[in-house]
């Protein structure tokens, strides 16, 4: 069975504690390896091993800073499969949405090869008679990332390339259900020149979230995870006197106007909803038809799944995976059953799915609802899993409204032919980000990622430029060196003249 091991200072550590947790294959349903879980005190090394890297590293030159990350690009670049074959294995996904998930990855490793340019200041001169004012923004010290199952390379990615290139120092506490590719990424930064202890890779559960939240040497935390996760996150973070970005969870609607492409929007309800088997953030769960829109779209999607190939995600032409644990699979199926019970109409029910020589994967065919109401728990809750659900209405108006009034507000999308609904829609909708026509609107890394309302706390979204203001601080400098006047003592407040 293969063991997990922290990454601390450049080299492998098995660490103090002899809590272990399992790592499975979920299309196989079998245990393959088994990841050490931190103490306080493998923290506390952890951390402190970062924060006496942040002392030279903070004075590296952009230029190196850069050179690191155009090799990491590289490395990274000429080592995708390898990337892919372990998300494939740990995660479930299929290996070509895996290949995805380390291209939208690379993204940002990309945009921080560009650093230099992002930390420019501003310089005014002559603000006052012989003087100028600037300002630089510097590192903030040891970030903490702590990030979830569904995407185990990219959405660390949205983190560290950023931070470590505005000269700060990482500590990484990944999932623990797929936390092979952190350490792979660890190797490859060795490998693109990091300096040792630039970048760390601590694995672990709450024990291990606690402690960073807890140590007084981490300066801010990035967390991307569940609502209520990330809730904790962010209050035990800003109690603690750190900088915190939490991304939470999201039931993301999908409104079809009777206007709309019914083909366009059946391909992207069905890629949306069932794409990695609808783990992940951006995932269409809610399907709002609108008008007659009703019946042409549960036919387009009912068409499609029925022709969607179930199956271990290496296996080629397969093109939706398992769910990541037993566990899981078991809590969507519950939400499956709740739905039937509280009288959704089932239109396609993926529960009996048995997938030849894979009989104990986890499991579940696309399965779709319609004639859902508001009150059922497939609506109410985030189910990440392959489940749609539908909710007809019969105005543009109720459908906005019934998005502005869920708690939920990371991303949405609108399909029509109309410009001014589509216009309506992205001046009106309260989500963080707006598709339209397009269903999962996940913003390329030159702007930053963010939703709204329970989907995040803190005011800073992530990646992009969002992304440099939270991992670095402004400094402000006033200076005067030319012709100073010796006005003598004057103890009124300083104006400008
Ligand atoms: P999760 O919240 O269970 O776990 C996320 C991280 O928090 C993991 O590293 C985990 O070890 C840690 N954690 C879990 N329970 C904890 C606890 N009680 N105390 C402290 N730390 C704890 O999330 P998940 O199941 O790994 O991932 C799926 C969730 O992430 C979904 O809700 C999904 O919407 C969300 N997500 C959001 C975004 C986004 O950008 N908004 C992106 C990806 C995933």
């Amino acid at each position: 069975m293969k063991q997990i091991q922290h990454w601390i200072g450049g080299g492998l550590s098995a660490g103090t504690s002899n809590r272990v947790g399992p790592v499975f294959n979920p299309a196989r349903g079998e245990q393959t390896g088994e990841v050490v879980l931190a103490s306080t005190a493998d923290v506390d090394r952890a951390v402190r091993t970062a924060r006496a890297a942040f002392e030279t590293w903070r004075f590296s030159s952009l230029t190196q800073r850069q050179n690191v990350m155009f090799a990491f690009r590289e490395l990274v670049a000429a080592r995708r499969m390898d990337f892919a074959s372990l998300l494939t294995a740990e995660h479930g996904k299929t290996i070509d949405d895996a290949l995805g998930e380390v291209q939208r990855g690379l993204e940002v490793v990309e945009f921080a090869c560009n650093i230099a340019h992002l930390l420019k200041g501003d310089f005014s001169e002559q603000v006052s008679t012989g003087v100028d004012t600037y300002t630089i923004r510097q590192p903030l010290g040891v970030v903490a990332g702590i990030t979830p199952f569904n995407f185990p390379a990219m959405v660390p990615m949205w983190m560290y390339p950023l931070a470590i290139a505005c000269g700060n120092t990482f500590v990484l506490k990944p999932s623990e259900k797929d936390p092979s590719a952190s350490m792979l990424a660890g190797e490859l930064l060795a490998e693109a020149g990091l300096p040792d202890g630039v970048f760390n890779v601590v694995h672990g559960d709450k024990e291990a979230v606690d402690a960073l939240l807890e140590h007084p040497l981490v300066a801010a935390v990035s967390f991307v995870g569940s609502t209520p996760i990330a809730r904790y996150i962010y209050e035990t973070g800003t109690r603690n006197g750190k900088r915190v970005q939490a991304l939470g969870g999201a039931k993301n609607h999908m409104i079809v106007l009777p206007d709309a492409d019914m083909d366009l929007a059946a391909d992207a309800a069905v890629s949306a909803g069932y794409g990695s088997a609808g783990e992940r953030c951006m995932a269409i769960s809610a399907m709002v038809a609108v008008g007659d829109a009703g019946d042409p779209l549960i036919d387009g999607v009912r068409a499609r799944i029925e022709k969607l190939k179930v199956g271990p995600g290496d296996e080629t032409g397969v093109e939706m995976g398992p769910l990541v644990t037993r566990q899981h699979l078991e809590k969507v199926r519950g939400y499956v059953d709740a739905g039937e019970d509280a009288g959704a109409l089932l239109v396609a029910d993926g529960r009996d799915l048995v997938v030849d020589g894979y009989e104990k994967g986890f499991f579940l065919g696309p399965t779709l609802f319609d004639h859902v109401t508001t009150e059922m728990s497939v609506y109410t809750d985030e189910i990440f899993g392959p489940v749609l659900s539908t909710v007809r209405m019969e105005h543009y108006e109720e459908a906005i409204r019934l998005i502005n009034e869920n708690p939920y507000g990371n991303g949405t999308a609108v399909f029509t032919n109309d410009g001014g609904a589509a216009r309506k829609f992205q001046s009106e909708v309260e989500v963080g980000m707006v598709g339209i026509n397009v269903p999962i609107p996940v913003p390329l890394s030159f702007y930053s990622f963010g939703g709204w309302k329970d989907s995040i706390f803190g005011s800073h979204a992530i990646y992009g430029p969002e992304g440099v203001h939270f991992y670095t601080r402004q400094k402000v400098v006033i200076s005067r060196w030319a012709d100073p006047i010796h006005r003598g003592v004057d103890l009124g407040f300083p104006t400008h003249g």
